[in-house]
């Protein structure tokens, strides 16, 4: 539910701290992949309680890095520290174009949190050969499984396989299960699951689920148990932040360590319940096991942190729609079974990231909204964020880059993006996290997990259509959210163009599309296209040998967001599998591979990477008589100086777990 990322280029609001005038935004690119700087507007300003709870909370979420490269497959701490060791004491020539290639690989390794790619999921393949990385190695000894990680593609090839027809736990590399079979799995979580529980924990989301000698059991990840020491560390800083934060924070803080010791999952939900409720405190933060993409059922969680503050200024514009979230649900083009009579507490706010950990760094999410428990969102309602200054650094780096030119074909379109798509992509974010995510409800009966491995797509697919579908209402004129209905109609035009063509630059030739929000805007996208095209709604047009896509008739494109939303809807809260994967193995996997040819020889002209991450800034400690008076910000780290800082200061656990 957390992670969007629109195919916007997102911005707009807030005042600009000024840097000095050569601040960096862009400063790394290896392979597909671009490394930006983001800055943290406004920390200067803040009070020293709150510098001192993000720079605590910021140690917290570095501290728990090394526990997901270990969930993302078993053989990854190893691997990584192999390299780094190479990395920092081979006596290579580092002149050479094996050198490069290898340090290429390192890179690619920090990227991913591990050795398959953080977005597609596949194994990285080096371009250096193992008889160099033989004379790298010397004397010293690597392991046969560290050395077929990196070199023998058959081995675990992908990270997570969701192919139709396979044991999706078998066929996948992560580290979330052990010698267990999907059915296995599905069995032992389904005898926990009791129906008549009206507030069930989220059962298998903090462990690893093995089966040795034939006995299945979980593994779990608390104090005394899997990832102790990484674990321990974490909770050494949530209790130096307690100490100077809000009373609110304290009771959540409290609750979060108790958690991390016993790894009882009611207790995460009385955390997240005192979380969500607190929308006061200026500062906030994520610490801890909370998305599920990276497991193939959606039962386990990876590690992940975020330290941020809030962005009062843009707030203005969250709060706005989250105060006319009802009106929104009843007005949904949906089915009225399916709507909430009454939509709770949903929060939303524009933040400031101070520090990305875990699973959002380097590559981060723009919008979160959490927490995940159904009974939680309906009892208790939810948070959501737009992380604006990670969408200004995305801006920023976009600028001039060529890309509208390339791939927009009518001038009132790139005119409409050039002048809305900051906009509309912000406000995108702010309804996809804060209306779409918390709409609609389940049927009588209906536990919410039957749509298995489609669930996560389905659920990315509903929460855009939301957005989408009210971004063109004449309402968002009226509460003042847009100055005219242009920003929708540049919304509607970057969104085809993005879900049915160029955001094929992240896909590697001859590959499927894997990943849940990019399969999400393919559904979308294709859906419109097997339907409108003949009625002229949406076109493809080819001019000088390149394919563009046109929207036609915004105010009927809007119709037919509208119908799918009505009919994704009808699949969640009916839980209507069959109905769900025809849907996505339909629309959401296939590659057409002339096109995508097209679109990867477009964007390499360009020169543009098509993923990009980020490094954080670094926070010191101003002593003065032995007392703290100031936490100063830095922006100086290169990213491998960071990543070999991270390695060196952040790592708790040992090779095995
Ligand atoms: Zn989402």
């Amino acid at each position: 539910m957390g992670a969007m990322i629109t195919g916007l280029a997102a911005c707009g609001g807030g005042k600009k701290q000024e840097l000095a005038g050569d601040f960096r935004w862009i400063i790394d690119t290896f392979d597909d992949i671009r490394i930006l700087r983001y800055q943290v507007p406004g920390f200067e300003e803040l009070p020293l309680d709150q510098k001192l709870f993000i720079y605590y909370m910021g140690e917290a979420a570095l501290a728990g890095r090394d526990i997901l490269f270990d969930q993302n497959c078993y053989v990854n701490l190893a691997v990584r520290r192999t390299l780094e060791d190479i990395y920092l004491h081979a006596d290579a020539d580092r002149t050479t174009a094996e050198w490069d290639e290898f340090e290429k690989y390192l890179k690619k390794v920090w990227f991913g949190n591990g050795i398959h790619h953080h977005h597609s999921g596949d194994k990285f393949v080096p371009g250096f050969s193992e008889e160099y990385f033989n004379t790298l190695v010397g004397d010293n000894i690597v392991e046969a499984h560290v050395r077929r990680a990196i070199f023998d593609p058959a081995y675990l090839p992908l990270r997570v396989n969701q192919a139709a027809g396979v044991d999706v736990l078998l066929e996948s590399a992560m580290n979330y299960y052990c010698n267990v079979s999907q059915r296995e799995a599905e069995d032992f979580y389904a005898q926990m699951s009791d129906p008549r529980d009206l507030t069930p924990p989220s059962w298998g989301l903090n462990s690893q689920l093995v089966k040795e000698n034939g006995r299945l059991f979980e593994r779990v990840w608390r104090v005394g148990g899997m990832y102790s020491p990484a674990i321990e560390r974490i909770i050494g800083w949530l209790e130096k932040a307690a100490a100077v934060a809000t009373p609110a924070q304290r009771a959540q803080l409290a609750s979060l360590i108790s958690y991390y010791r016993s790894g009882d999952l009611r207790e995460f939900d009385r955390f997240s319940i005192l979380w969500v409720e607190d929308t006061e405190s200026n500062t906030d933060f994520i610490n801890g096991f909370i998305e599920t993409y990276g497991d193939p059922l959606g039962y386990k969680a990876s590690w992940e942190a975020i330290v941020n503050f809030k962005n009062v200024e843009a707030t203005q514009r969250t709060a706005i729609i989250s105060d006319n979230a009802q009106w929104f649900e009843d007005n949904s083009p949906i089915d009225d079974r399916f709507k909430k009579d009454e939509v709770r507490g949903v929060s939303a706010k524009v933040i400031t990231a101070t520090m990305l950990g875990g699973d959002l760094y380097p590559a981060t999410a723009i919008g979160i909204n959490l927490p995940n428990a159904d009974w939680i969102r309906r009892d208790h309602g939810s948070k959501s964020v737009t992380i604006q200054n990670i969408t200004d650094a995305y801006a920023e780096a976009a600028r001039g880059d060529g890309f509208n030119e390339e791939f927009v074909l009518r001038k009132e379109d790139r005119e409409r993006i050039n002048t809305w798509g900051r906009l509309a992509g912000n406000l995108l974010t702010d309804m996809h996290e804060c209306l779409g995510h918390g709409s609609g409800q389940l049927a009588p009966g209906v536990r919410g997990d039957e749509l298995r491995q489609y669930g996560a797509v389905l659920e990315e697919v509903r929460a855009d259509l939301f957005a989408l579908y009210f971004i063109a209402d004449p309402k968002m004129k009226e509460l003042g959210l847009i100055p005219t209905l242009d920003v929708a109609k540049a919304a509607y035009a970057r969104y085809m163009m993005n879900g049915y063509m160029t955001q094929l630059v992240r896909i590697q030739p001859g590959k499927n599309v894997e990943q849940a929000h990019m399969r999400n805007r393919k559904l979308i996208a294709e859906w419109i296209f097997a339907r409108g095209a003949a009625d002229g709604v949406v076109e493809r047009v080819v001019e000088n040998g390149r394919t563009y896509i046109v929207v036609n008739d915004f105010e009927r494109l809007r119709g037919m967001f509208g119908e799918l939303l009505h009919e994704v809807q009808r699949i969640k809260s009916e839980g209507d599998f069959e109905a769900g994967q025809q849907l996505v193995e339909r629309y959401a996997i296939q590659v057409d591979p002339v096109l995508h040819a097209e679109v990867l020889e477009r964007y390499a002209r360009l020169g543009i990477q098509p993923y990009q991450g980020f490094v954080n800034p670094e926070y010191h400690l101003v002593m003065e008589n032995g007392e703290i008076v100031d936490v100063e910000i830095r922006y100086t780290e290169s990213y491998v100086e960071q990543m070999l800082r991270y390695s060196r200061d952040y790592s708790f656990l040992p090779t095995v777990n």
